[in-house]
């Protein structure tokens, strides 16, 4: 028997959550599908699309070369999915919703982490900048070609305008995001705190012993071996990494709901109008969270190798932009005679930001040897 989903919605979700009902729309209308809600349809284009299928190539903090243990941005983006669909439906928040934003919030990141993108940045300056995400709705807006009634995957305007907070995360609001925004947002920063941990210890940047400096740390190893006394390190190392997101998760959850009842937030419109981000961990694992993340800045994203593999992807990403902007007609299907300098700019970036790392790299490598 077929079932709404908008009655589903109706009997699961709590009243501040976004029901599907509700959404405005997709700026090409189309018909409602008849056994998938307009969420669920939006993670679908998500996953099929190319950029989507791309992270599996792509550095979230260490590259390919230094091991097959460690993250790719799409077991990044997965990780994010797990832990915002898990708090999303412990506070009945909509699931669709939070995982089409979730597996959508990293699109938009081009080879080489970070380091790929202040080089992107800095070749751009004449046209905007690049910023991952920004880009993640051009490329769901713009540049992913897959359907023929429009660019993009017209993902519903819900999901486009939760990116857009990620990419005007400076700029001043007058109005919060949904909830699922936030949650996405909440989850993204316990993956990562996690799991960078979990892989620079992997990698050996990092020891055990330096972690237990760190509160967080410290009090999920300490949890671990008073329920477990004879582990191994490796052991404790996971077995303190499955804590530690446990702790965190718990902690959001509690922390959201106490907030919401406080705030007696009864709908999206109370979500928005309220003055700060209503999913957020309390204040003292704020802290404790900061701690960790400093502690991570200084001892791994600024680790000499991690550094170093920077350096040379940065150095190939740019030399690559500078080989591409002067010779145009090298990309791939674009009829580039009569375009503006700033629409070569933007074109060679879209290009070399839609790589993978391992594309980029025959790519740098095919230029060096003409
Ligand atoms: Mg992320």
């Amino acid at each position: 028997m077929k079932v709404p989903d908008t009655q589903l919605e109706s009997s699961a979700l709590a009243p501040y959550a976004m029901h599907s009902s509700n959404s405005t729309g997709r700026q090409h209308p189309e018909d409602a599908h008849p056994y998938r809600g307009p969420f669920q349809r939006d993670r679908d284009r998500v996953v099929h699309s190319s950029a989507y299928r791309r992270l599996a190539h792509k550095t979230q903090v260490f590259t390919g070369d230094m091991g097959d243990y460690h993250r790719s941005r799409l077991t990044h983006t997965l990780e994010v999915a797990s832990i915002a669909r898990t708090v999303g439906r412990a506070l009945c928040l909509n699931e669709d919703l939070i995982e089409a934003m979730a597996l959508m919030h990293d699109i938009g990141h081009p080879p080489f982490g970070h380091a790929g993108e202040d080089v992107l940045n800095d070749c751009t300056q004449s046209c905007g900048g690049f910023n991952h995400n920004a880009h993640a709705l051009r490329i769901v807006t713009l540049l992913e070609s897959r359907y023929p009634g429009f660019p993009g995957l017209n993902l519903t305007n819900e999901v486009l305008s939760g990116q857009a907070t990620r990419s005007n995360k400076s700029a001043p609001s007058s109005e919060q995001p949904l909830l699922e925004v936030q949650v996405v947002d909440a989850a993204d920063s316990i993956a990562y705190d996690t799991h960078d941990a979990d892989d620079a210890l992997e990698l050996g940047l990092l020891d055990v012993k330096e972690l237990l400096g760190v509160s967080l740390w410290y009090d999920a190893a300490k949890r671990v071996q008073d329920r477990y006394t004879s582990l191994s390190t490796e052991q404790l190392r996971r077995a303190a990494i499955h804590q530690l997101i446990e702790t965190l998760v718990s902690d959001l959850i509690d922390t959201t709901r106490l907030r919401l009842t406080d705030a007696q937030v009864d709908s999206p419109a109370d979500v928005a109008a309220h003055a700060d981000f209503l999913v957020a961990p309390s204040a003292e694992f704020r802290e404790k969270k900061t701690e960790l993340e400093e502690f991570l800045f200084e001892r791994v994203y600024r680790h000499p190798t991690v550094l170093a593999e920077r350096s040379v992807a940065g150095a190939a990403l740019r030399e690559m932009f500078e080989r591409f902007s002067a010779t145009p007609q090298l990309l791939p299907g674009t009829a580039t005679s009569q375009m503006a300098e700033k629409d070569v700019a933007r074109s060679v970036c879209d290009f070399l930001a839609g790589m993978t790392d391992r594309h980029a790299l025959e790519e740098y490598r095919n230029g060096v040897n003409y």
